[in-house]
């Protein structure tokens, strides 16, 4: 994996993003923003799967201002994601918001831009500029053969930095994306030759969970292992948490994220002597919420179980009717197939390398 490229350092709350700050995981709610309570539930769900930085929709004032009230019911940095409008994101911005999502070349007036820019600055909050491939501007496309080329999508975005930079604002983190790899991968490439701001990446409208999963796997983790990448967000057709759950294992993939239990189990095969689908999936629902960094095994057969798994740290291998608990690749003892689930929990417990 390549080093990470070097990007200017921006404050999001208690966080960074950019710089030699970890690289930190971001989704969106799906309720509706009006309805605060709702809001800072579901993304408490989103905290607890991993999720650092939580962005909302506020489409009017209304949603603008309940962003007091959320800030105020949620532990992590709120993102206020808005269009077009100057009010709103001086709404958002005087309600306490950490971050602001807002593409300067749309909000119109000049004065308008100066007006949040310099909100921004007096509070010391950055603002993410979003290009998005299918809705750039106009006369870019016109001077791209109408085509929003990965080139298009950076002269965008560094035409919405230029205007702020006018206005002697570059708290600045940057995000371009597609709904293709290609596209989001090189327009990344290309704005981090060109650029030292944060990048925030994605893949948009990537799909449902299983197709998406698939592209943001893709498109994130070729972008991670070339350095790029300060701040990421899985997007789903899904249940947001979902989102957080992805993002949190590419990063764990990667090695860019510590904590968590690692699950791995077998393919399966013609020597798999237990349901091992059913027990995989309870191992893996039953350790998702255990922050302890250790990798589990769960094998299905006693022939070869043991010994693939000697990497773990812990494994369970089925057997017909018995099964084997298994600590760094040695056989602990027999157990009865179905207290398998319970004697591992019960290994995890007494695991030393918890990291709390
Ligand atoms: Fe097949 Fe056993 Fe290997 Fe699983 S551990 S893939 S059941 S040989």
């Amino acid at each position: 994996m390549k080093r990470r490229r070097k990007t200017k350092k921006v404050r999001v709350g208690g966080l960074f993003i950019g710089g030699d700050a970890p690289i930190t995981l971001q989704s969106m709610t799906n309720t509706d923003t009006r309805d605060a309570e709702a809001t800072i539930r579901q993304i408490r769900e989103l905290a607890d799967e991993g999720c650092d930085i939580v962005r909302v929709a506020v489409p009017d004032e209304q949603a603008a201002l309940a962003l007091g009230r959320i800030r105020k019911g949620i532990g992590i940095p709120l993102v206020a994601d808005i269009h077009f409008s100057a009010r709103l994101a001086l709404e958002a911005l005087k309600q306490g918001v950490d971050k602001l999502r807002i593409n300067p070349g749309n909000i119109g007036s000049k004065r308008g831009v100066e007006r949040v820019a310099k909100a921004c600055k007096e509070r010391g909050i950055p603002i993410r500029i979003g290009v998005n491939a299918g809705s750039l501007e106009k006369g870019l496309l016109e001077r791209f053969g109408g085509r929003a080329t990965p080139e298009a999508m950076v002269e965008s975005a560094l035409g919405h930095v230029a205007i702020l930079e006018e206005c002697g604002f570059d708290d600045i983190v940057v995000s371009m994306k597609a709904s293709d790899i290609g596209r989001t991968v090189e327009a990344y490439r290309l704005f981090s030759r060109r650029a030292a701001y944060p990048l925030h990446i994605g893949v948009t409208e990537a799909g449902t969970s299983f197709r998406g999963t698939i592209m943001s796997s893709i498109g994130l983790g070729v972008l991670l292992y070339d350095g790029i990448g300060d701040t990421l967000r899985v997007s789903l057709t899904a249940d947001p948490v979902e989102e957080a759950r992805v993002g949190r294992e590419i990063l764990r993939s990667l090695g860019l994220r510590k904590g968590g239990v690692t699950v791995t189990s077998c393919p399966t095969c013609g020597r798999t002597e237990v349901d091992l689908v059913g027990l995989a999936r309870e191992v893996e629902n039953a350790l998702a919420q255990v922050n302890k960094d250790i990798h589990v095994a769960v094998m299905g057969c006693t022939v070869n179980g043991p010994g693939e798994a000697r990497e773990a740290d812990l494994a369970i291998v089925g057997g017909r009717g018995v099964g084997l608990i298994v600590r760094s690749g040695k056989i602990m003892r027999k157990v009865a197939e179905k207290d398998l689930l319970r004697e591992l929990l019960r290994e995890v417990d007494r695991f030393d390398k918890d990291i709390d």
